[in-house]
């Protein structure tokens, strides 16, 4: 890799863009009216880049190329090995791109780059994961003996409007796109306007692997331009969102109109309960990369964590302690460990939820910007790992998505508390059990309200199971066959095999 410098020691990939456009019918295009905003990194802080920021009329265009390749095209009538086939090939693309993509990854959203590698291999294992699926795809026949047979025929639903957020972005867009595509389906990708920079890598790598054009736009923009036109469009039956609640909302009004096909990930505020009986070291090395990984965006994060009484005061001092150890710094320097918060807007939501905690709980560590940065990182959107112990379930703290590196620790008697406090909360995307006792592992599993339970383990997932969250975290589980339901129609055709009583109207 080459390494440059535009402020003293402040890495920048080589042949870095100065100008991102869409991607409209095969064609990288700029704006019909020319609009575009100004895409910053987030060490620096400094404009490296103008995108392209779609209006109505770009979304238009893409959609009509998407619609276009839909009903004329070659994609959704190919066998689904013909389109495995390609999504292979986008999979070793992107796996032989992985440390190219990494850096582009980590310079535009200041993820830590060994954590943006992992990244950019678990799209290419997305792309594997569905391509296989798809082959492997049977449907159901159901015979009523001597009257009638009935199948499912299934059938991609059309142009896809995929809109994504600004964490993992790349990773997050191969969790729609891949399904997408192997479904059939064209797409139109709005991704998120504080990192543009990856997403228009996806362009060259479909080119090159064979899929038509047509069958992938993007349209670059702002969330309440480009991706609002994308939702309002008639054209375009199903909407998957990832993004925030309140986004959420909008989006499900705006989809009501034309009754779309809705998948939403929403945000989380997940808890993470840790028994005395738990193995102690496991749970803490897993509680502290359950939420300060990918600089706590995340969606799944474990951002509450409560701990039964006996163990809590040790479990704070040794939790606070490794807390107050790990290494920030570039986000390009293999051994960072917690980089740069995307944006400054982002960056002063987080500071100010660090202010928030120190009048509602105890600060252990952290509790704002690192001290001793060098120079040339004295720009950046750099948080310290923060913990807070004693948190109230009524403190905004608890409450509240963060979406940062910062941590609510509060103690718990009985199970029943427990269980009360970690569905005390708004959200329902993922939880954390950490026991080490069978049978109350599973009867937490099953009446905390998350759609997504780890007993004894952070978050690792197996891609057939159903991703979602329940109550403000989301709506719709996709995930393995789900996201292919999500995509497809299920047709059912009924075939008669013997006359059919049928009562003679009019026929006395
Ligand atoms: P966001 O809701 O601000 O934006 C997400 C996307 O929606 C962006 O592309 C944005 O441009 C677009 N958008 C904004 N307003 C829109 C509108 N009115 N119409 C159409 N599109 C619009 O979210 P963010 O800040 O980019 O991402 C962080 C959030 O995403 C967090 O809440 C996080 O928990 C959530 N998230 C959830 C999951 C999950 O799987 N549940 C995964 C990752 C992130």
């Amino acid at each position: 890799m080459t390494q440059t410098s535009v402020q003293s020691a402040h890495y920048v990939p080589a042949d870095l863009p100065t100008s991102i456009r869409h991607f409209i019918g095969g064609e990288f295009v700029d704006s019909v009216g020319g609009e575009t905003f100004d895409v910053l990194d987030p060490v620096s802080n400094q404009t490296y880049a103008t995108a392209a920021a779609g209006q109505q009329a770009d979304i238009d265009l893409a959609v009509a190329a998407a619609k276009d390749a839909f009903d004329n095209g070659p994609w959704p009538r190919m066998l689904p090995r013909a389109r495995a086939r390609v999504l292979h090939r986008v999979a070793d693309a992107v796996e032989a791109q992985d440390a190219r993509l990494a850096e582009l990854e980590t310079f535009d959203t200041g993820l830590p780059i060994t954590q943006a590698l992992g990244q950019a291999q678990r799209a290419a294992e997305n792309f594997r994961f569905f391509a296989d699926l798809i082959v492997a795809q049977a449907d159901d026949t159901y015979k009523v003996p001597g009257k009638q047979i009935n199948y499912v025929n299934r059938k991609p639903v059309g142009v896809a409007g995929l809109i994504t957020p600004w964490n993992t972005p790349f990773m997050l867009e191969s969790w729609k796109l891949a399904p997408a595509l192997a479904s059939g389906c064209t797409v139109v990708l709005k991704p998120a306007e504080f990192t543009p920079l990856s997403a228009s890598l996806w362009a060259e790598i479909f080119r090159t692997a064979g899929v038509p054009d047509g069958v992938f736009n993007l349209v670059n923009g702002i969330g309440e331009e480009a991706g609002d036109a994308l939702v309002k469009h008639p054209d375009v039956p199903l909407i998957s969102f990832t993004g925030e609640t309140t986004t959420g909302q909008t989006i499900y009004r705006n989809c009501a109109a034309n009754l779309k096909g809705m998948s939403m990930e929403l945000g989380g505020k997940s808890p993470a309960v840790v028994f005395a009986d738990a193995d102690l070291d496991a749970a803490i090395d897993s509680t502290l990369f359950g939420v300060f990984s990918l600089n706590g965006e995340r969606c799944t994060a474990s951002s509450r964590i409560l701990v039964e009484r006996s163990i809590y005061d040790d479990f704070c001092t040794r939790y606070a302690a490794r807390a107050a150890n790990i290494v920030v710094g570039d986000p390009h320097d293999p051994k960072t460990e917690v980089g740069a918060l995307v944006h400054p807007e982002h960056y002063a939501k987080v500071l100010s939820y660090v202010e928030i905690g120190k009048t509602e709980g105890r600060l252990l560590a952290g509790g704002g910007r690192p001290a001793g940065l060098p120079e040339w990182l004295a720009q950046g959107n750099y948080v310290s790992p923060t913990v807070f112990a004693d948190v109230a379930p009524t403190a905004r703290i608890f409450q509240e998505e963060i979406f940062g590196p910062v941590v609510a620790i509060t103690p718990f008697d009985t199970d029943a508390e427990a269980l009360a406090l970690a569905n005390g909360v708004k959200y329902g995307l993922a939880a954390y059990i950490w026991t080490t006792d069978l049978s109350r592992a599973h009867n937490f599993a099953q009446s905390v309200d998350a759609g997504m339970v780890w007993l004894n383990s952070h978050n690792v997932r197996d891609l057939r199971t159903p991703f979602g969250g329940v109550k403000a975290s989301g709506l719709g589980h996709e995930g393995g066959y789900r996201s292919i339901d999500f995509y497809t129609d299920s047709q059912a055709v009924h075939i008669t095999l013997a006359p059919v009583h049928t009562p003679r109207f009019g026929g006395n």
